[in-house]
């Protein structure tokens, strides 16, 4: 090699590393708080310890502490057949590993806790309820929920409850023959919430109960898992118009990194790619539906690859919102153990690095990220708790 060309390969390996460098100075020293993963309803079930590396679930703590996560709300699910004795399992279940493991994971239901925890190298846990029926329609459940640790309700999850109703449902045209909307004791849910500190999360929730509750509530709110319509016009995104009430709120939302609401059209290139292997899906399926469709994207990673958007893409939506009503009203929430398939390269939680990276090249600064990652949603969580 000529001495010249030694140069510019040493100059340009320099250069590299110290982007790297600079990349991973500025995503360890934000605090990373993920507002949604549902690795819970899972583990409940395979009992897997959360604090060993545990290659089907995209959380665990090995790979949350590679991937620099600071803080993760555990979404407490169950569908529309379960109550509150899962959503009680489940917070159990998270207590345990708490009690297993004080060195690595600790509960924080507020923004001082939060950042406590954070500052003795741990994970901070919270605990976010997610679908009002976990409830069983009794304001006594609520409460109990609040004592053990719940710092945010999404009012609905798919199914509409009694009181309220959802995003998939009012928008599919499901609800001919009742009011949509919060009635007379959703309307109490909302402020017994703000009067126990619990942020309303409006992700799920169809847009008249989006509106009911955002006039409603006295507290800035969360949207712990949503994307923007406009970029991608699925029932479960929000419009501009619901993003700028956010706004005029102060509060919170938090882009959901899954495929179907990320990028146009998805669901549908996704239902082709499942037809084309249909026979080696159904002989899949003999594990749990999830289980065989990341083994399908596995085996056809390439043919999958073709439909899987960029983390490019997912910034457009961090864009949008910015765009609409600034910096100081956008978060994270991946949505992990929860969707099927996520952006190139952000296929766990240990790949977050790989968004600051992106987030750095279109011009975001290292405040800008730090907002995004976690002091805006700790400043909701403060004005929510009162500390
Ligand atoms: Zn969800």
């Amino acid at each position: 090699m000529k001495k010249q060309t030694i140069f510019i390969a040493t100059a340009l390996f320099l250069t590299v590393s110290t982007y790297a460098q600079n990349v991973n100075k500025i995503h360890k020293k934000a605090i990373l708080i993920d507002t949604h993963d549902d690795v819970l309803s899972q583990q409940i079930n395979s009992g897997y310890d959360l604090a060993k590396e545990q290659p089907e679930y995209d959380f665990d703590l090995v790979k949350a502490k590679r991937g620099g996560l600071d803080a993760q709300v555990f979404s407490i699910w169950c569908d529309e057949k379960g109550d509150y004795s899962n959503a009680i399992r489940e917070i159990d279940s998270l207590y345990a590993l708490l009690k297993r493991h004080p060195d690595k994971i600790a509960l924080a239901t507020t923004a001082e806790d939060l950042r406590k925890i954070v500052a003795q190298n741990k994970l901070a846990a919270l605990i976010g309820v997610e679908g009002g029926h976990m409830i069983n329609d009794d304001l006594a459940k609520l409460d109990e929920l609040a004592k053990r640790g719940m710092i945010y309700l999404t009012l609905t999850w798919n199914n509409s409850t009694a009181w309220a109703t959802s995003a998939v449902d009012e928008r599919g045209g499901k609800l001919k023959d009742r009011a949509l909307g919060l009635n007379e004791f959703g309307k109490k849910i909302v402020k017994r919430l703000n009067e126990l500190g619990v942020m309303v999360d409006l992700s799920h929730v169809g847009e008249q109960t989006f509106y009911d509750a955002i006039k409603l509530s006295t507290k800035p709110v969360i949207l712990s898992h949503s994307c923007v319509h406009a970029i991608n016009p699925v029932p479960r995104n929000i419009t501009d118009e619901q993003i700028l009430a956010v706004g005029k709120n102060g509060g919170v939302i938090s882009v959901n990194f899954y495929n179907g609401f990320v990028m146009p059209n998805h669901e549908e290139y996704f239902k082709t790619f499942l037809d084309k292997y249909k026979d080696e899906y159904r002989a899949l399926r003999t594990q749990n539906s999830a289980t065989a469709k990341k083994e399908l994207m596995k085996r056809h990673s390439d043919e999958f690859a073709k439909i899987q958007p960029s983390i490019d893409l997912l910034v457009d939506h961090i864009d949008h919102i910015v765009k609409l009503i600034g910096i100081d009203h956008v978060g994270i929430g991946a949505d992990y153990d929860g969707a099927t398939s996520y952006p190139k390269g952000l296929n766990n939680v240990a790949d977050y690095p790989k968004l600051t990276e992106v987030l750095l090249k279109r011009g975001y600064t290292e405040k800008d990220i730090h907002k995004i990652y976690g002091e805006n949603f700790l400043r909701v969580l403060k004005a929510n708790k009162g500390k």
